[in-house]
């Protein structure tokens, strides 16, 4: 049986484990919530400073040339771009992932537009919900005949997609099971069906390994705020590969987007690349965040952070068995290395309380209707003694029932 001194062997062996002290986490937090909010890196404090300080104080309006404020969505979006497969001028940094969606899908449906049968949006009804409503947004608006097409399991999409479909919509990585797709297979399947393919990568970007162009993904957009660690709400990103730029329209035609913006013309023109993925002004500090995040990333892989992310959600998963045997436990995310995201998911009857009582003894994991336990691995700043820790003190809350199945629930869970 594993010990805790063994799970201190393999953090001494440990590759990654100097890149925690490029983070700053409170002491006495195991923090398992890197998957919704990424920790802060320290630099951030000092980069933040010199934006507000500096670049907003005392260079004021210059700084959209001289600190490059203007070119930051394109400068980030290429540091960005080798975390995901993409090539240098396909990604910017910009907007929400909400707004993302609707920039990707509206151009997704505008490529696939020459075909009147294709009025179909397949996704899951498992998908992140804002991704649904987006959608279901778009469609209603345009009021073409789009309609949304909910498949409840992954092996029913191949049945799902047809000579109706225009666009395949899915989120790599589930947010709620830590259930990852095949993105190359479902790709070249709707490629097949002569179907175009939107994936957010909200849960992969900095998570798992994505090749979008060897995999041959058609558009593409995700969270910085997540795994790439750059602040709440921090802007997001959106891919349009180098051989849909030509094509590609979205209808948030702002003037980031126009091929002259200074030239205040009164019609829009869009400018040629990814440039036409923006929309107007972006939120300057916020964004300058993104790239302290971006940065320890460059002093990593991503095959490196994935074998450390597998070693860590196997060890959480076999501890969790093991110790907390007997307890009504249920794994939701799969045990197969390449289905499973960098989260473990585990339903519990009463577990929205057990996740309450974790937070209080500094376990901060997360809890999704119904009944699930959300816990992300950050490879980055987990430990294996960290895993060992929560483990610990799931076992203790749970078999001491030390929680509150009447606790009040907060806004936001
Ligand atoms: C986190 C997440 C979002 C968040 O969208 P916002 O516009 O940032 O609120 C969207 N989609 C998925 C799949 C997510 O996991």
């Amino acid at each position: 049986m594993l010990t805790r001194s063994d799970c201190l062997d393999r953090d001494a062996g440990d590759p990654l484990a100097p890149l925690r002290e490029l983070f700053d986490l409170p002491a006495g937090v195991i923090y398992l919530d890197g998957n919704s909010l990424g920790a802060r890196p320290k630099a951030a404090l000092t980069r933040a400073t010199a934006v507000i300080a500096q670049e907003w104080g005392k260079d004021l309006i210059t700084s959209w040339n001289s600190a490059g404020w203007f070119q930051m969505p394109r400068r980030l979006g290429d540091l960005l771009a080798p975390l995901v497969g993409a090539e240098a001028s396909e990604v910017v940094v910009t907007d929400t992932t909400s707004v993302n969606l609707f920039k990707a899908l509206a151009g997704a449906l505008q490529l696939q537009a020459g075909d009147a049968q294709r009025k179909v949006i397949v996704t899951e009804r498992s998908n992140f919900p804002t991704d649904i409503y987006m959608a279901q947004g778009l469609a209603s608006w345009l009021d073409r005949g789009y309609q949304l097409r909910l498949v409840d399991t992954p092996e029913e999409i191949p049945g799902a997609l047809g000579a109706d479909t225009a666009v395949l919509m899915l989120t790599h990585v589930n947010y709620r099971s830590g259930y990852q797709h095949d993105m190359a297979a479902l790709s070249a399947l709707a490629r097949q069906h002569g179907a175009v393919t939107v994936w957010d990568l909200a849960h992969s970007a900095g998570a798992v390994p994505v090749d979008l162009n060897r995999d041959g993904a058609d558009f593409a957009i995700g969270c910085t705020y997540k795994y790439l660690n750059g602040g709440p709400g921090a802007p997001a990103f959106i891919w349009v590969p180098q051989r849909h730029q030509a094509q590609f329209r979205q209808p948030l035609s702002g003037w980031w987007g126009h091929a002259a913006p200074f030239a205040m013309a009164p019609h829009f023109a869009p400018t040629d690349g990814i440039g036409r993925a923006l929309c107007g002004t972006q939120p300057i500090v916020s964004l300058a965040m993104v790239e302290c995040g971006l940065e320890i990333f460059a002093q990593t892989s991503m095959a490196a952070i994935r074998e450390k992310s597998l070693a860590l959600t196997d060890l959480f998963i076999a501890l969790v068995e093991a110790r907390c045997a007997g307890h009504p436990l249920e794994l939701v995310t799969p045990r197969e290395h390449a289905r499973r995201g960098s989260q473990v998911s585990f339903a519990h009857p009463h577990g929205y309380a057990v996740m309450a009582a974790l937070i209080a003894r500094g376990v901060i994991g997360d809890y999704r209707e119904p009944h699930i336990m959300r816990f992300g691995f950050t490879p980055l700043y987990t430990s294996f003694a960290d895993v060992w820790d929560a483990v610990e003190i799931l076992k203790q809350i749970l078999d001491n029932k030390a929680y509150d199945i009447a606790a009040e629930r907060g806004a936001v869970t």
